[in-house]
This record gives structure tokens, C-alpha cells and sequence, in this order.
């Protein structure tokens, strides 16, 4: 029995070394039993979980090629190496390769990896790689050899630097810290720190131990003091955790922070506990867990975790996604696997034998590339998308997620997409503020119809007015609850600090301030701004000018009194010099009775009573029976006449306008008329951007304005419009406000009125403090309220409905303008006026005629009695009989021979002829 043993144990043992002869002999010869690939992976002490990712997806590769019936097998090995020693490394990989090893994946550790690298080329032996390298990826012509055998499925440093680029500028940072580790975090920032080279972009730059917590602390803190809120950060996925702990703790987690981290695996750590912080924690990241494939997988390397080889798992405890770097592992594994059916079906004999290069003897391996080849133009949908290379071995064409940690589902989401085809879109970073759930503190300042106070019957409190109106719209769809503090001024900005709600919002002492608040660059400087919701400019707030009294005399206006003298002075001078050189003409000088050319007598028709008929009449256009007769008469007579023309035509044209539109005329028209006096005092709100444009205006009237301001005494600077209101109505003060409180003003009460036009154009916009999450949600809303109009809606349900009791009618009740009895009274008074001047004159004449005749046979009141009586008679004739005049007027006509002006012609011809 023993014999028999020994006896089968030695033929099995000569089987055995038979066996192990030929298959000796085959590796010798480089003859294989089938067609076999052998991969090597070189993988760090540490790097488990890559070890154990290689292995399962070996596993499954060589589990899907044996079920597939492909005339392939994959033999897989690894190599635990000290990554950093070059020396180790290199000599595990001539050994490798002389064990027959087709393809190598390679190390990350910079020193190692190069010479790996190289070693490939050398030996076309095809190099996988599923790191960052900081290496440029060759892509010129000129030295095409470098990297010719290797392909990485990691993308490469320059794309995805431009890609975290991208993202910065599409935030639009103008200031930020960088928090790196090491040498080759500076490189994966490098694009980013370029953007400081414009000037534009001011970065802070810390070379930080993230293993040491106290540092970390220290760095934040400083940043906070620097009033620092975005933060870029270069680590570790393992440290994420642990750098937002010390953000925590030094309270810079707050919603105004933003960290953003240059791994692509933030969603790899949990980091759910810092929901309640608010702060904006964002990354790109290249495996999208949701991804079916990548759940499959996560959930089946989760499951490994419980089994009985627990340790097992690529997937370390507490890990909830696969990392970037395993996920590429297992792609890489398919790459390979795709790319050697490939080759084995074009070139069966390619696998059939062992690779003969070797390191001593620098032979390559003659299908090396040819496998290469198959690898670059696979098209394999992995783990961390469709899977391409580009000539040069090149990731191309993937496509990177920029996500961000929602705090409402306490994980890491999707908010849009990087690719190197159409850049940056963001499609949804939309987490509404309830779900931060927060109440926002809101300042504004109580002034209608901004914001007021309302106290309702049950005693509470409510806001209302144009601005809470557009802050409860806003608050609606962006679900946000807000509690209102109270302001007293809206303070301002200089340059070096601010005042009032600016102040809180600095001190983050509030979140939004929401007033008519006016966008200023001096106030944007400390505080960020959202889009401006209303559009106004700078004007007055003036006392409407009180009617003037309508005067009898108003139709003296047209003309200053100056002129209503000079024009009484030059018509009796006219007058009188007519009458001179009338008579010093002795063409003026007529025979009376032509028809008696013996007559010796001459007589001049321009006495000086004459001569002022014959002027007046002209200048009230209307002429008179006397006529100049020689040349210098008619000189004089032509000059007067085209005097009163221009004097007439000029009174014409003023009339209207003075007895129509000049009847309310402010004293000022505008800023520069204000400017030019002294009577009229005018100021602006004590604080606000009204003070400022004045203070800080370029203009040398404002400027002067603004001086005459300060110089005041009382102080012409308000506390709020209110007042401002009041001061106008008290006469004498104009206010300079914004347009939208003046028209409230001017609407609410019919003695103001708005003067001049806008000084300047601005808007109104919501404040916040600097960094504020809230700001583009919040202008993007606004701009929606103003698409949709409801911002217009409401600008004239506060302005033209609420509280409003009165219409003023303006100038609206007398549309045509129709002159009143008051107008033109005046001239009704010097008809009449005139015409009792006559009469009285008429009675002198008679009495004066009577007086002189001495032979009146009744006293002179009889006489004017009868004569009154008689020219009362309406009914009478017009003749009456002579001795009405002849007992008075005989002798009295054979006197003088001359006409009687007061008389009519043919009562002065029927007494000539009784006289002849
Ligand atoms: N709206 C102004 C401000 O923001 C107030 C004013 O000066 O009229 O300061």
C-alpha cells in the first residue's frame, strides 16, 4: 500500500514536473494554450481600495469574457510598491514585464509615474493611468514620443483648471481666498489664480496644513476678520470634512460664505451635519452617483462591506459614493478589456504568445501599440461617462457636473454641467430659503409710500407700502419668512465707512434692507445691491405759486410802468412839437372861407388841442377829420403813426399772454434759478444720496448750491420728507427729493408742485450685505415683477389710489382759458370813466360859455336845466330853436369867428348863416 502510494506520488510528481517542463518550455518560447492578456497594477501600501476595485472588476471582466466565449483570458496581477521610491517601482515593473506583463497601470506619485511612463515607451508597453498628473498633456507635433504609450483616464490638469475657471467667473468673484496643500494643488489652481493678473479679481492665497485643525482654525478666522467669504479650497476629499467643522466652530458657515472645493469628490464624505449652516458648498465632480450603473455598483461594493470578507470592499466605511479615482480604476479595467477583444479578433496571434520585451535587452513589445490603438478608439460608457481619448491619450469629450450641497436634502446635487464643448451651463441653483429655514431680518426706514406702519384694531403690527408690497412678492415665490426692523434714517456711505442700515447690513446684523433705497456706487462699495426695481432722478418739491390778484387795471401789464410814462410823456411831446411845427410852416396856414378868397385871415388848424386829437387818435387807431397838409407836418404825423403801429402791435401781442397764461408764475423754473438767488432757501434729507449728490456733485452749481446749504442758518437739512413737506408749505423753502416722493407729495396735496426736471437718473435696489446668497434670487425676481409688470401696478396703486382725498384740479378747471369780468374790468371803468369825465367837462363848457355872455336873461342853473331837459328829450329833434344859443352866443360868434369844438357842425353852420 505504501509502495503503491509512493509509486503514484512519484508518477504525479513527474506529471507535475512535466507539466511545469513544457509549460516552461511554452513561456520560453512564447507559446501560449490560449490567447492570454496579462495586466499589471502597481498600487501603493495604502491604496486598498484601488487594489480591491482592480480586482473585482478583473474579476467580472474575466467572469463576462469566459461567459461571452471569447477565446481571451485576463490574468491580473499588482504589485504593492512604495510609490514615492522610483527605484523600487521601476525595478517591480522590469519584472513584471518580464514576467511576460502586457499592460501596466500606473502609479500617481509623480517620481514613479514619470519613470513608469517612460519605461512603456520604451518598451510599447501600454501604461494606464487613472490619476491627476500635473504634466501637460502633449498635444504638438513636436514631441509626439513623450507619453506615446500611455492613456489616462483622469482628465487632464489644464481642462479641468479651466473648467473650476469657468465656475469662478461665472460667480463673478472679484475677491477670494485659496486654501492649498501642496505644490500640486497650486498647480490645479493655477487658472484660477490668473484671473488676478487683470487686476480685477483680488485673491488671497494660504499654503495651509489641513491635517492640523488649529491652522486650518486660525486661517478661517483671518479670512473672517478679512471679511473673506469665498473660499477656494484644494484638499483631500478625506479632509472636506474636518476643514467645514473649523469653518463651524470659527462661525464662518454662515449662509454668506461659499466654499468651493477643488476635489471632484465632495460627495464622497458626509457632510449632512452642516445642513443647518447655510453656507454655499459647491464642487465639480466627474462620476454622477445617481448614474444607474454607479448606483448598481455603490449599493453592490456597500453590500460587500457586510459580508463576511467585509474588508474587502473598494468602498471604504462611511464612504457614500464611489471616489473618482476607484471609479477610473474600473473603467480602466473595461477600457483594457474592449481594447484586447479588439485586438484579439482582428489578430488572433497577437495574444496567442507571451510579450517578449524586456528591460535588459530594450525590447518592445511588437502589438503594444496595436493594443494602444484599440484602447484610444474605444467608446466605452463608464463609470465616469462616455470614455474617449484624443490623440494623445487624452481624456476627451466628458463631461463634468458642477454640484452643490443642498441643505435641504442634506446631500450633494447636481446644479449644472461643465464640457469642453459648451463651457459652463448652470441650470438650477434655485435651493429655495425656506429650507434653510431662516427669517430673514429686513431694515427699512418708515416713509410712505415705501413702508409704513399699521396698527389694526386687534393691536398688531403690519407693514405695508411699495417696497413691503415688492418684499412680500419676493418672499412668496422665493418661500422665505422675513421680520421687519425699523430704521430712522437711511444713512450713507463715504469713503472710508457708513452709516445707518449700511452699517448693520455690514455687521450682518440684518440680511436685506429693503427702502427707497437708492443704488449709489459709494454705497456699493460696502454693501451688494440687487438689480434696481424703479427708475427716478433728483428734483424740487416747491409751493405752487398763489394766484395773482386779478387787478382792474390789468390791462396795464403788458407793459411796465416805465413805459406806460415814457409813452403819456413822448404823446404830449409829439403833441406839442406838432403843434409847433405846424405853425412854423406856413403851409399850415389856410384862408378859413376859401370860397372868399379876400378873406385876409389865415388860420391853422393844429391847435394844441388839435394837434393832441389828431395824435391820440392815431395812437388808438383811429384817425381823426384833421389832416397834416405840407410835407413836415406829414413828417411828423408818419413817424408818430409807425410809432404807435409797433407800440400798438407790441401791447396786442403781450395782452393775451398776460391776461391768460402769465396769470400763475412760480419765481423759479429750476435748479439754476434757485441757485441764482437768495430768498428762496432750499435743502435735501439730512443723510441720504440727495445730500450726497450735492456734496460730492463735479458740478460748479451744485457745488454752489451745495455751499449756500451748509451755510444756513436755521439748517435747511431735513429729517425726513415729512418735514420737508412741512418747510415747503411754510413758504419760501424749496426741497430737493427724488421724483418718486415728490409726485407722492404733489399728488396728496394741491399746493405743492413739482419744479424742473431730474438732476440726475438712479434707481432704487434692495441692499444686502456684501457676498449675500440672496442677491441674484432676489434680482432675478425682480426682474420677473418688472416682465410681468407688477412693480408698475403697484407703483400706481401707492401713488395714485392709496390715500388719496383730494383731486387737485390744477390748472383743469377753465380749459379755454376765457378771460373773466375781472380781467377786463378795467377797461369797462375807463369807459365809463370817461364818459363821466365828458359830462362833467360838458357842464363846465356850458357853465364856462354862459358865464361869459353877459347878457343872459336867466341865471346859469335855469339855463343848464332847461338845456339838460332838453337834451334828455331823446324823442326831440335834433334842431332846437336859436335863441337856445343866440341869447348866449351873438356876440359871442361875431367875436371870435373860429369853430366851436364843442359844438356840432351844422348847429355851427346854422349859427354862422343866422350871422351872416
Ligand atoms: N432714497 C434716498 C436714499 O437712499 C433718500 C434721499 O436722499 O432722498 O438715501
Amino acid at each position: 500500500m505504501g509502495e503503491e502510494t509512493s509509486k503514484i506520488m512519484f508518477r504525479t510528481e513527474r506529471y507535475v514536473l512535466t507539466a511545469i517542463f513544457l509549460l516552461s518550455l511554452m513561456k520560453d518560447s512564447g507559446v501560449r494554450a490560449e490567447n492570454i492578456i496579462r495586466v499589471d497594477a502597481m498600487v501603493g501600501y495604502e491604496d486598498t481600495a484601488l487594489e480591491l476595485a482592480f480586482k473585482e472588476t478583473m474579476n467580472k471582466a474575466q467572469q463576462s469574457l469566459l461567459y461571452g466565449n471569447k477565446n481571451l483570458k485576463i490574468e491580473d496581477f499588482f504589485s504593492r510598491v512604495n510609490l514615492e521610491d522610483s527605484y523600487e517601482v521601476s525595478g517591480e515593473v522590469c519584472k513584471v514585464i518580464s514576467f511576460g506583463s502586457e499592460v501596466i497601470f500606473g502609479t500617481h506619485s509623480r517620481s514613479s509615474s514619470e519613470y513608469v511612463t517612460s519605461l512603456c515607451n520604451q518598451l510599447s508597453i501600454p501604461n494606464l493611468q487613472i490619476h491627476w498628473d500635473s504634466r501637460e498633456v502633449v498635444t504638438s507635433t513636436k514631441r509626439p514620443d513623450r507619453d506615446h504609450m500611455t492613456l489616462n483616464l483622469y482628465p487632464d490638469h489644464h481642462t479641468l483648471s479651466a473648467a473650476q475657471r469657468d465656475l469662478i467667473k461665472f460667480w463673478d468673484w472679484k475677491k477670494f481666498a485659496v486654501l492649498y496643500e501642496d505644490n500640486d494643488g497650486l498647480i490645479r489652481l493655477q487658472s484660477i489664480l490668473k484671473l488676478s493678473f487683470k487686476g480685477r479679481v483680488a485673491i488671497t492665497t494660504r499654503k495651509i496644513n489641513f491635517l492640523n485643525p488649529e491652522s486650518v482654525k486660525n486661517v478661517l478666522k483671518d479670512l473672517k476678520n478679512t471679511e473673506h467669504q469665498r473660499i477656494i479650497v484644494d484638499c483631500h476629499y478625506d479632509r472636506v470634512h474636518d476643514i467645514l467643522k473649523e469653518a463651524a466652530e470659527t462661525e464662518a458657515l454662515s449662509e454668506y460664505f461659499h466654499y468651493h472645493f477643488m476635489t471632484l469628490d465632495l460627495g464622497v464624505t458626509d457632510i449632512s451635519e452642516f445642513s443647518e449652516y447655510g453656507a454655499n458648498i459647491t464642487a465639480l465632480r466627474l462620476v454622477n452617483p445617481e448614474h444607474g450603473a454607479v448606483k448598481n455598483l455603490t449599493e453592490e461594493w456597500k453590500q460587500l462591506q457586510f459580508n463576511i470578507r467585509g474588508n474587502r470592499s473598494p468602498l471604504r466605511k462611511g464612504q457614500l459614493q464611489i471616489p473618482t479615482e476607484t471609479a477610473l480604476m474600473h473603467d480602466a479595467v473595461w477600457v483594457l478589456t474592449e481594447a484586447a477583444l479588439a485586438l484579439n479578433e482582428a489578430n488572433p496571434t497577437a495574444l496567442a504568445s507571451y510579450s517578449r520585451a524586456s528591460c535588459d535587452k530594450a525590447a518592445p513589445w511588437e502589438f503594444g501599440a496595436d493594443l494602444l490603438g484599440y484602447m484610444k478608439s474605444v467608446n466605452v460608457d463608464g463609470l465616469s461617462g462616455t470614455i474617449q481619448f484624443g490623440q494623445y491619450g487624452q481624456r476627451e469629450n466628458f463631461e463634468l457636473e458642477v454640484v452643490k450641497f443642498s441643505h435641504e436634502f442634506k446631500k450633494v446635487q447636481k446644479i449644472g454641467t461643465w464640457n469642453s464643448l459648451s463651457f459652463l451651463n448652470i441650470t438650477d441653483d434655485n435651493e429655495s430659503l425656506s429650507q434653510l429655514n431662516k427669517t430673514l431680518k429686513v431694515l427699512t426706514v418708515l416713509e410712505m409710500p415705501y413702508a409704513g406702519k399699521k396698527i389694526d384694531e386687534y393691536g398688531n403690527v403690519k407693514y405695508e407700502g411699495f417696497c413691503i408690497d415688492i418684499l412680500d412678492y419676493i418672499a412668496e415665490s422665493m418661500k422665505f419668512k422675513y421680520e421687519i426692523q425699523e430704521e430712522p434714517t437711511y444713512g450713507n456711505c463715504d469713503e472710508k465707512e457708513c452709516t445707518g442700515m449700511y452699517q448693520k447690513l455690514i455687521d450682518r446684523e440684518a440680511d436685506l434692507a429693503v427702502a427707497g433705497i437708492t443704488i449709489t456706487s459709494a454705497r456699493e462699495k460696502f454693501v451688494d445691491f440687487t438689480k434696481p426695481f424703479w427708475n427716478l432722478g433728483i428734483t424740487i418739491l416747491f409751493r405752487k405759486p398763489k394766484a395773482k390778484p386779478v387787478r382792474l387795471f390789468s390791462f396795464l401789464d403788458p407793459f411796465h410802468e416805465d413805459v406806460w410814462v415814457y409813452m403819456i410823456a413822448i404823446y404830449l411831446c409829439v403833441s406839442f412839437m406838432f403843434f409847433v411845427i405846424a405853425r412854423l410852416t406856413p403851409y399850415e396856414w389856410c384862408n378859413p372861407y376859401p370860397c372868399n378868397q379876400e378873406e385876409d385871415i389865415v388860420e391853422n388848424q393844429f391847435s394844441v388841442l388839435n394837434s393832441m386829437w389828431l395824435t391820440i387818435g392815431s395812437i388808438l387807431q383811429q384817425g381823426c377829420e384833421l389832416a397834416p397838409r405840407t410835407v413836415s407836418t406829414r413828417m411828423v404825423a408818419g413817424v408818430w403813426w409807425f410809432f404807435t403801429l409797433i407800440i400798438i402791435s407790441s401791447y396786442t401781442a403781450n395782452l393775451a399772454a398776460f391776461l391768460t397764461a402769465g396769470r400763475m408764475q412760480s419765481p423759479i423754473e429750476s435748479a439754476e434759478d434757485l441757485s441764482k438767488q437768495t430768498d428762496i432757501k432750499y435743502g435735501t434729507l439730512q443723510t441720504g444720496s440727495t445730500y450726497s449728490f450735492f456734496q460730492n456733485s463735479i458740478f460748479p452749481i451744485y457745488q454752489r448750491m451745495f455751499t449756500f446749504m451748509k451755510n444756513q442758518n436755521p439748517p435747511v437739512f431735513v429729517k425726513n420728507s415729512n418735514e420737508g413737506e412741512k418747510r415747503v408749505l411754510q413758504g419760501d423753502y424749496a426741497y430737493f427729493a427724488e421724483s418718486t416722493t415728490v409726485e407722492y407729495k404733489v399728488e396728496r396735496n394741491c399746493d405743492l408742485t413739482q419744479i424742473g426736471n431730474w438732476l440726475n437718473s438712479v434707481g432704487y435696489g434692495i441692499a444686502l450685505p456684501k457676498g449675500s446668497p440672496y442677491k441674484d434670487k432676489i434680482s432675478q425676481r425682480i426682474l420677473y415683477l418688472q416682465d410681468k409688470q407688477v412693480i408698475k401696478q403697484l407703483y400706481s396703486k401707492w401713488w395714485t389710489k392709496m390715500y388719496i382725498n383730494q383731486t387737485c384740479d390744477n390748472e383743469k378747471k377753465d380749459p379755454s382759458n376765457a378771460l373773466s369780468i375781472q380781467n377786463l374790468g378795467g377797461v369797462f371803468v375807463v369807459l365809463v370813466g370817461g364818459i363821466g369825465v365828458s359830462i362833467v367837462i360838458a357842464v363846465f363848457e356850458f357853465i364856462y360859455y354862459a358865464w361869459t355872455k353877459r347878457d343872459i336873461p336867466d341865471p346859469i342853473c335855469t339855463q343848464l336845466k332847461d338845456e339838460l331837459i332838453f337834451a334828455l328829450r331823446c324823442w326831440g329833434s335834433s334842431s332846437k330853436p336859436a335863441d337856445h344859443v343866440i341869447r348866449a352866443s351873438k356876440s359871442d360868434l361875431s367875436r371870435t369867428g373860429v369853430s366851436l369844438p364843442s359844438l356840432n357842425h351844422e348847429y355851427a353852420n346854422a349859427i354862422r348863416d343866422i350871422h351872416a
